[in-house]
C-alpha cells in the first residue's frame, strides 16, 4: 500500500454511522474542520489482532473533543465497536487505525456552535513510522526553530489537528536539512518532544523526560515509564535543558506510531543505541504483542 495516495485505496471506511467504500469516504470542501482546524483524532496500532490500549485511545479522542469544545456524538463502547467493524470489513491483522472528528459545514466562521460534529474511522496496514535500516544506529534530530506554544496559547492537551501545523512545519525543515525529525523545544526553551513523538533520554542509567506541562502526555510515553519502573530503571519527570544534550548517553522518541525509536543524533550531537533503550524497545515489543 505504501505509496498510494490515501483517498485512492481499496477497503471501507466507517463515516457518521455507516461503512463505506473507502473512495465514497467524503466530506464538504466547506466544513469547519477544514477552514478552522476544528478536527481531533487518534493514532492507533493493531497487533496482531489486538488494537493496543484501544480503550485510552476512544476515550482520548472524547477527551481531545471535549477541550476544544466539541461533543462526539458516540460513547467509548460505541467507538470500541466501529473499530473493530472497521478492522473486520478490511480483513486486517496488523494495522493502524486512525478514528478522528470533525465540525461540518452548517456555518463558516469562527463561532462553530451550530455545526454537527461528524466521526470517521479508518484502518490500513502500515509498517515502522521511521526507517527500519535505523533501528542500530538511531534516527537524527535537529532543533526546530518552532517552539510548543504555551497552555494558554493552545489546547496542549488535546490532540487536535491544528497543534500539527508546527509540527509538519519543522519536520519538512528538518527533512530538507537532511535529518529524520524534528526536536522542538517548549516556550521556556525546554526539551519538549519531536513532531510527533515524546523524548526520553538516558544518563547514568536513570531515564529522564520532559514533565508534559505543554504536549501530549503520550500514551506510549505512559506505558514506557510503567514498564521501566517494573525493570527497576529510575525515572524522572523534570524539564530538561537544551544544554544538557551533550552530557545524555541515550535517547530515543516513543509514540503509537514511532513505536520507541533510538535517537543516533541531535544537532552535532552523537548517541549509540544504548542498553536502556534496547531493554525498553524489547519490552515494548512484547508487550504490545502479548
Ligand atoms: N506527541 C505528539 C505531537 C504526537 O503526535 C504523538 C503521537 N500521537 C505523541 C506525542 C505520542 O502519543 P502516543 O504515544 O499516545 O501515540
Amino acid at each position: 500500500m505504501a505509496g498510494l495516495p490515501f483517498d485512492d485505496r481499496d477497503g471501507f471506511i466507517w463515516i457518521n454511522g455507516e461503512i463505506v467504500p473507502w473512495r465514497e469516504a467524503k466530506t464538504h470542501v466547506l466544513c469547519h474542520g477544514l477552514h478552522y482546524a476544528s478536527s481531533v483524532f487518534e493514532g492507533e496500532r493493531m497487533y496482531d489482532g489486538k488494537i493496543f490500549k484501544s480503550r485510552e485511545h476512544s476515550e482520548r479522542l472524547i477527551k481531545s473533543a471535549d477541550i476544544l469544545g466539541m461533543k462526539i456524538p458516540l460513547s467509548v463502547d460505541e467507538i470500541e465497536i466501529i473499530k473493530q467493524n472497521v478492522i473486520k470489513a478490511n480483513n486486517l491483522t496488523s494495522a493502524y487505525i486512525r478514528a478522528f472528528a470533525w465540525r461540518g459545514g452548517e456555518q463558516m466562521g469562527v463561532s462553530a456552535k451550530l455545526t454537527k460534529i461528524h466521526v470517521g474511522v479508518a484502518a490500513w496496514e502500515w509498517g515502522t513510522y521511521f526507517d527500519p535500516e535505523k533501528r542500530d544506529k538511531g534516527i537524527t534530530l535537529k532543533t526546530s526553530p518552532w517552539h510548543r506554544p504555551a497552555p494558554d496559547c493552545a489546547p496542549t492537551q488535546s490532540k487536535a489537528a491544528g497543534l500539527y501545523m508546527i509540527c509538519t512545519m519543522s519536520k519538512h525543515a528538518m527533512e530538507d536539512a537532511g535529518f529524520d525529525d524534528a526536536l522542538m523545544l517548549d516556550y521556556r526553551g525546554y526539551i519538549a518532544e519531536a513532531s510527533a513523538a515524546n523524548f526520553f533520554a538516558v544518563k547514568d542509567g536513570k531515564l529522564l523526560t520532559p514533565t508534559p506541562d505543554c504536549f501530549l502526555n503520550g500514551i506510549t510515553r505512559q506505558t514506557v515509564i510503567a514498564l521501566a519502573k517494573d525493570l527497576d530503571i529510575e525515572v524522572e519527570e523534570r524539564h530538561l535543558k537544551p544544554e544538557e544534550l551533550a552530557s545524555f548517553d541515550e535517547i530515543f522518541v516513543t509514540g503509537t506510531a514511532a513505536e520507541v525509536t533510538a535517537v543516533g543524533q541531535i544537532d552535532a550531537h552523537q548517541y549509540t543505541v544504548g542498553p536502556v533503550t534496547k531493554m525498553l524497545r524489547e519490552a515494548y515489543e512484547t508487550l504490545v504483542r502479548s
